[in-house]
């Protein structure tokens, strides 16, 4: 019966009360409700402050939510989704390029504990989402790099083809050359459909998502949170990738072809301290004091390795 937009502060002045006014010229009934922007915003607070607002409007079951924004508004309007009434239908509209090739496909939702990123949520599949590269000529390059290195990621796991593709097109990607920027956020959303269909709920499959991860959370965590999660993944990228040759499992070359596309697309690939033991073992994704690393063979494919680091 009506829709409950649910976006940021930010995106809600960009675009929020245009579609809004669009929604209602159309005689679809529908309103916003929006937080201050900001990954600082996603935990459980907003979601109870959202829920309540939510409910004094008068959404019901038979209501839906919409998320608008970036990665931070479809968690939260995705787990909001997950719980409201015990649970409603919902949409994702990705703003960002993260969001567009990652978070609003496959159904992950959730927000931050004070103890970690993403400790608690839902899997809750969205009805559908809508891709719009308009969006993206608001958005500051550094968040299109942020989101460029979740793309190189999949080129390396799973499409060789797709990350040639990014090493030809790297300027016309970074000016978000229409046909380019179309070509290869749809490879990543098929790409990313195709492991979450198979392995929706992580048993398996699904972690080779993980790819730079292991080490890229860990660096964000370090770098407190002030390094971007593309940046952080570009760097746990390279470090996993010398893993990999050190286990002559890749070769130097194709690392250096990784490293190279990364440094080209201004992305980082060093750190002065690399992390250690501990740093790591904070990692959701831990066994026992194995870690499970994703470690490339070579571009396109990859392999599940557990390793005890040192
Ligand atoms: P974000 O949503 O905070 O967006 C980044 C910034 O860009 C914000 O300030 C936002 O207001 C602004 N913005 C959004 N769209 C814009 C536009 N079109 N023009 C100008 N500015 C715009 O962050 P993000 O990088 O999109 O997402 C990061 C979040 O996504 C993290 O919380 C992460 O945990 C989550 N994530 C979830 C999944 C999943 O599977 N659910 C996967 C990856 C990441
Ligand atoms: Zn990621």
């Amino acid at each position: 019966n009506k829709y409950a937009i649910i976006t940021d502060s930010k995106v809600k002045r960009l675009y929020g009360n245009k579609f809004l006014r669009e929604l209602n010229k159309n005689g679809i009934e529908a309103e916003i409700f929006h937080f201050p922007d900001g990954e600082k915003s996603k935990n459980i607070e907003t979601i109870h402050k959202l829920c309540e607002e939510i409910v004094n409007k008068n959404f019901d079951r038979k209501s839906a939510i919409i998320a608008l924004g970036g990665g931070v508004p479809g968690d939260i309007a995705g787990f909001v989704a997950s719980i409201y009434m015990r649970g409603i239908p919902y949409i994702q509209i990705p703003t960002t390029l993260l969001a567009m090739v990652d978070s609003s496909v496959g159904g992950k939702t959730g927000v931050d504990l004070d103890s970690g990123k993403n400790l608690i949520g839902a899997f809750k599949q969205p009805k559908a989402v809508f891709i719009d590269i308009n969006f993206l000529e608001t958005l500051a390059k550094k968040q299109i790099r942020n989101g460029l290195a979740e793309i190189i990621k999949y080129g390396v796991i799973k499409d060789e083809k797709l990350f040639t593709k990014i090493e030809q097109n790297l300027t016309k990607i970074l000016q978000l050359e229409e046909k380019i920027t179309t070509e290869i956020i749809k490879k990543s959303v098929e790409i990313k459909t195709e492991v979450v269909e198979k392995d929706e709920e992580e048993q398996g499959l699904r972690m080779i998502l993980n790819y730079g991860h292991t080490y890229g959370h860990a660096i964000e965590k370090i770098s407190n949170y002030s390094l971007l999660h593309g940046y952080a993944i570009s760097i746990g990228m390279v470090l996993v990738n010398k893993i990999a040759v050190d286990n002559n499992l890749l070769s130097k070359e194709e690392a250096e072809r990784v490293k190279k596309l990364l440094k080209e697309a201004k992305l980082p690939t060093t750190i002065i301290k690399k992390p250690n033991k501990n740093d790591l073992m904070s990692d959701k994704k831990r066994i026992g004091d194995k870690i499970n690393f994703i470690l490339p063979t070579k571009i396109g494919e990859v392999t599940i390795k557990q390793i005890s680091c040192q």
